[in-house]
């Protein structure tokens, strides 16, 4: 049986680009390795659309995280947060685990957090010093106005706009320097088509001045010694070489595809998806999803053990389980990364073989068709 993976992170590697990172281990002051990590550097700013730099962290997304907020901000600094998932939840834990002043905004989960709601936090907290926010909420698979709340911190206040782009980039429109963002993290698991193990962040000159005021102690994850590398197509430590050569790799076939292109892959794909679920009588569970991931209630009466199960064992298929309170609730569908039309046409076939399995009421192949549908209109 083959197994497929439709799990927002880690998401499926191209052949390519595991061949890729088959290859011997080179050394990383070798000129070979340096040529290659400076068009990384480089086609990580197309990938972000900005003239600026985007350093790459040997760790999971939420390094980059930690590593944007121990760099930026110093203790006692106020921070705004949105917890309307598990990680919007995380920018809140970060904050207060390293300024301790933050003001968390809570939104209803599947729900998308408002620029006025922004706009009033803002006026009601004028000594704010950053955003912290998630483009795309992979947990309740929910995306947010970036370009819209981005828009309304820079004209009402100072703070810093820092972006959790984790499920976002290489999926949503991000246009880092036209939205005025100041930090944008990604990780190599998702969007990238790559296994874990890297971060990205994309940093402005606002805050490359910040990262120099900053009083907060860090080291290793110090974002400060990343930009004095980055500029010499350098990093602090040893990176991980064969991520960073898989990263070339993938790099490659995001700028062959196109990144606007890249964007309506996902854009399609997404709606596609939830087209098939609602056609086999399936609540969609975000009121404003996300193109990464599809979360969707599961049908009255099915346990989500016995679904799972069956859709993995009988199947291989792996889709990635509700969280929290949401947990047996609800199950979610990927298609961020290497995914293509035959894949939705795919995930939403064993669906059906797996709830007529189980006894869930639906006509056969109305999924299958709905999705096909999708692709012609
Ligand atoms: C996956 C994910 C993270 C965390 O990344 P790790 O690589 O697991 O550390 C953070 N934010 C979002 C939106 C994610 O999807």
């Amino acid at each position: 049986m083959k197994k497929r993976l439709f799990t927002p992170g880690p998401t499926p590697v191209p052949e390519n680009v595991m061949l890729r990172m088959a290859a011997p281990i080179i050394h990383h002051r070798n000129p070979e390795f340096v040529e290659i990590l400076s068009r990384v550097h480089a086609d990580l700013k197309y990938l972000f659309q900005t003239e600026q730099p985007v350093v790459v962290l040997s760790s999971s997304g939420t390094g980059g995280m930690e590593a944007t907020v121990t760099s930026l901000f110093s203790p006692g600094d106020k921070l705004i947060t949105v917890n309307g998932g598990k990680f919007g939840e995380r920018w809140g834990q970060l904050a207060k685990t390293f300024t301790g002043n933050c003001v968390e905004l809570t939104v209803e989960w599947g729900t998308a957090v408002q620029p006025e709601q922004i706009l009033e936090a803002l006026k009601n907290n004028p000594d704010t010093k950053g955003v912290l926010i998630t483009h795309s909420e992979t947990s309740t698979g929910t995306a947010t106005d970036i370009k819209a709340i981005a828009q309304i911190v820079r004209e009402n206040s100072d703070a810093l706009i820092c972006v959790d782009g984790i499920t976002a980039v290489g999926a949503h429109e991000v246009r880092f320097d036209e939205w005025g963002l100041d930090a944008c993290v990604t990780g190599s698991q998702k969007g990238l088509m790559m296994p874990p193990g890297l971060a990205m962040i994309a940093l402005s000159e606002r805050a490359a001045k910040a990262i120099e005021a900053s009083k907060t102690p860090n080291y290793y994850f110090s974002l400060k010694k990343a930009l004095k590398s980055h500029a010499k197509d350098d990093t602090p430590y040893t990176p991980a070489v064969s991520l960073v050569i898989g990263l070339d790799e993938s790099l490659q076939m995001i700028k062959a595809e196109g990144i606007e292109n890249v964007w309506k892959r996902h854009e399609r794909l997404a709606n596609a998806c939830r087209e098939g679920c609602a056609a086999l009588g399936m609540k969609l569970f975000s009121n404003s999803p996300s193109f990464a991931v599809t979360p969707v209630w599961l049908p009255e009466g099915v346990d989500w053990k016995t679904f799972n199960k069956a859709l993995k064992s009988d199947n291989g298929i792996t889709v990635a389980a509700g969280q929290d309170e949401y947990k047996g609730k609800i199950f979610r569908i990927s298609h961020l990364g290497f995914y293509d039309e035959l894949d939705m046409l795919l995930v939403i076939g064993a669906l059906e073989f797996t709830l007529k399995q189980i006894g869930h009421p639906f006509e056969y192949g109305s999924g299958v068709s709905a999705v096909q549908k999708a692709f012609l209109s």
